[in-house]
């Protein structure tokens, strides 16, 4: 495979930046990883691991001379990473992020970046409920979508390297505004977590027996939702801080069709509730025959 950048930084090396540097590596698209990660153990992982070259708690000199620059970190330090790094970065690279939420992440970084670097904003659909270096996986973006957000004004040439670099790591690459990306999320993936959040809390805060009891017959649902619900908290704490008009949007719309199964089990009403069940079974057997099950 032909090198795509000869030197990559990574600023954040957990489950997303180290899933990618190790695709990177096997794939052979880039040559030199450069890692930056506040704690000296995520650093000494990234190391020993070799999903990094060198690594640095200093986001200015990670990102010197290197061709591809990904921010792989919450969302809400974008932000504060972009104006560091803004007047470090070498001219005509690329600029990528992996941030759960766009147009908030487009918003935030975009305005600081000089005008003489690409930016390609970015979200891969892949991911699990591990954090940290240690947790990532080449395969992570296997036959999984990633989303590019670019500006209008984005360089046509540093979209198509980015897609090419996505698609060499197995993933499917599609192109949209950062405001649909999120609307898209709110449904797909922000409210689903956020409901298994509020059914795990509930359970949480029931009496100490039934509690028991809840771990003890968990296999009958309620374990999917524990599984989501172990996401990490400040990544989601973000996701739900910058997403907040789509995701508001989509829990108002869900509160009134909750209401309506609400209303059905009150008036024994099998006819709804049956006609609703059989459709999304049907989503799910979409799912499964598009493969993203
Ligand atoms: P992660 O495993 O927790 O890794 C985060 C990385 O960022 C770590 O290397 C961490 O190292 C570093 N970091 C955390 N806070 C930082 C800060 N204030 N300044 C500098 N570095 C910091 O997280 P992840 O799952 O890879 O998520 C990273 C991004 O990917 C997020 O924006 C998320 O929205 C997006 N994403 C996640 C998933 C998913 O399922 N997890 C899927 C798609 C996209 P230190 O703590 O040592 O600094």
């Amino acid at each position: 495979m032909q090198i795509l950048f000869e030197r990559v930084a990574f600023i954040g090396i957990g489950l997303i930046g180290s899933s990618m540097a190790r695709a990177m590596r096997r794939d052979g698209t880039v040559n030199t990883i450069v890692a930056c990660a506040r704690r000296a153990e995520t650093r000494e992982t990234a190391l020993r691991l070799k999903v990094a070259d060198s690594v640095t708690a200093d986001y200015a000199e990670a990102v010197k001379g290197a061709d591809l620059v990904v921010i792989a970190t919450p969302i809400g330090t974008n932000e504060e990473i972009a104006k560091i790094i803004a007047p470090h970065l070498k001219a005509g690279c690329v600029v990528t992020d992996v941030g759960s939420v766009k147009q908030a992440v487009v918003d935030a970084v975009a305005p600081h970046l000089p005008k003489n670097v690409h930016f390609v904003p970015g979200h891969p659909i892949a991911g699990t409920e591990h954090s940290g270096p240690e947790s990532g996986f080449p395969e992570l973006f296997e036959n999984r979508w990633t989303i590019l957000t670019p500006l209008p004004h984005t360089d046509q040439a540093a979209v198509d390297k980015v897609a090419t670099l996505w698609r060499t790591m197995g993933a499917k690459v599609d192109v949209m505004k950062p405001g649909h990306h999120d609307m898209v999320l709110a449904i797909t993936s922000h409210l689903p977590h956020l409901i298994a959040y509020t059914i795990v809390g509930t359970a949480t805060d029931l009496a100490d027996d039934l509690r028991q009891e809840v771990i003890k017959y968990s296999a009958s649902g309620f374990r999917d939702f524990t599984r989501i619900a172990a996401s990490d908290p400040v990544m989601w704490r973000d996701i739900f801080l910058n997403n907040k008009d789509a995701v508001l949007e989509i829990i108002q719309r869900f509160s009134e069709d909750l209401t309506a199964l609400q209303k059905a089990i009150r008036k024994g009403d099998g006819e709804t509730l049956e006609t609703l069940f059989a459709r999304t079974r049907a989503v799910r057997r979409g799912i499964i025959d598009a493969k993203q099950a």
